[in-house]
């Protein structure tokens, strides 16, 4: 089978014009061995390749060139079946975008870039993302690696809920049991709040916890648990807001659910307005007419509304036009190795955007690597949680990790 696969990387040093026609000379020596067409474009700053060829070829060459030393920071843009080679005469032309085949660089299409053999697929992806970055449509935000590591970084950390003592708990109300994993301002070293995650006694996780209870019970049980996962914020004197998750069905279908809550709030100590209820985008929208009126009644109590999983459900952008939360945390699928997939990177900057429009704080959920946690503070995120930082901890705020020094390292 015939694949195409495109990507961009960033280069370790700037290339002089000879420099770049020797590697475009060196991979069409190879390429032609291999019988792999394409393209290699470079901005002065980023590469720009595309290849196409036998799968299994092309694949190989792939991993070899993730390995080169001379870039970083690839990304993969596109990888398809195609039915015929699209730069088939091409069996590596490299070019500097600065200057181009000839002076009318502009569009694709014209007579410098019909040269390419690109007008001819003009109406195909491939061609688009060439264009994209000929036209420089397609910025990277993030800074070199060196660059990151400066002594921005170096806040020092504010006195934070660093440890809690489980003995002080006693027993809870419902005898439910949270483990507790904080959601951080990397830059700013702070816990801004924390996530109560609903455990079994010995630690077993939130879904067996749930499965294991009848039908009937479930959803008076999921909301009266939240007065234990009260209760535990006010006793370690948790010193930020704290987030709760609630099946939608739970906040819907329990007549007097924020009732429940406030007095749950009021009884221990807890202000109403450090208090987040979570509800996933999936279930959320299957009531959405009884989910919005329960969210208005949360909202005139002073209490906030985040969407969670955004981009692990079906309904995120309808959902997202009527209804608007205080904070949308980012699915995990979407930021698991988003420093290396283009559709990925172009789905978060969006998601960005959008919520930068309208006030609405964004979480990066599931961060679980320096790089994922790079690419995302570079395009603007600025809250994070996942086991970088700190993984859940059963009855207290576990220590966080601060992961500068691991960029440091890298940078070195
Ligand atoms: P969630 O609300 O999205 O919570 C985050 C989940 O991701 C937690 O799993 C957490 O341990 C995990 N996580 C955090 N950082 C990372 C990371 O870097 N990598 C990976 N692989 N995982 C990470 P947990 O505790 O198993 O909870 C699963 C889900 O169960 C929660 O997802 C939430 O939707 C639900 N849940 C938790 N507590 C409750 C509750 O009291 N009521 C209801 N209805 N659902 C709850
Ligand atoms: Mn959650
Ligand atoms: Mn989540």
């Amino acid at each position: 089978m015939l694949i195409q696969l495109i990507y961009r990387s960033r280069s370790r040093s700037p290339l002089e014009g000879g420099e770049l026609r020797g590697l475009g000379h060196d991979f069409a020596q190879r390429n032609q061995r291999q019988q792999v067409s394409g393209l290699l474009l470079y901005d002065g700053a980023y590469f720009l390749q595309v290849l196409e060829g036998e799968e299994n070829t092309v694949e190989a060459l792939f991993q070899r060139i993730r390995l080169d030393p001379r870039h970083t920071d690839i990304v993969l843009l596109l990888r398809d079946p195609i039915p015929a080679l699209h730069f088939g005469r091409w069996q590596m032309g490299a070019l500097d975008v600065r200057t181009g085949p000839s002076q009318d660089t502009s569009t694709p299409g014209s007579p410098g870039w019909s040269t390419l053999g690109l007008s001819a697929h003009h109406d195909h992806r491939a061609a688009r993302i060439v264009e994209a970055f000929v036209r420089g449509r397609w910025r990277d935000p993030t800074p070199a690696m060196a660059w990151f590591a400066d002594s921005r970084w170096e806040v020092p950390p504010s006195p934070g809920p660093d440890r809690c003592d489980a003995a002080l708990l006693g027993m809870t109300p419902a005898g439910s049991h949270f483990a507790l994993q904080p959601i951080v301002h990397a830059r700013d070293r702070r816990i801004t709040s924390v996530e109560a995650l609903l455990r079994g006694p010995s630690g077993a996780p939130p879904h067996t916890v749930l499965h294991s209870l009848p039908q009937d019970r479930l959803h008076a049980f999921d909301l009266h648990s939240k007065a234990d996962a009260i209760a535990l914020a006010a006793s370690i004197q948790l010193p930020c807001s704290l987030s709760v998750n609630l099946l939608p069905a739970s906040l819907v279908l329990n007549g007097h659910a924020v009732d429940f809550l406030v007095r749950a709030c009021e009884q221990h100590g807890w202000p109403v307005q450090r208090l987040t209820v979570e509800i996933t985008e999936e279930e959320a929208i299957t009531h959405l007419d009884l989910f919005r009126h329960a969210v208005q009644r949360l909202r005139a109590a002073g209490i906030q509304v985040a969407i969670d999983d955004f981009g692990a459900g079906h309904a995120g952008l309808s959902l997202l036009a009527d209804f608007q939360p205080d904070t949308l945390k980012l699915d995990r699928r979407i930021i698991q190795r988003v420093h290396e997939s283009g559709p990925r990177q172009a789905i978060v900057r969006s998601v960005i955007e959008f919520c930068f429009c309208l006030g609405i704080t964004v979480v990066a959920e599931g961060v679980e690597t320096v790089e994922e946690w790079r690419w995302l503070q570079s395009a603007g995120i600025r809250r994070f949680q996942g086991y970088l930082f700190a993984k859940p901890r059963l009855h207290g705020v576990p220590d966080i990790h601060w992961p500068l020094a691991d960029i440091q390292r890298l940078a070195a």
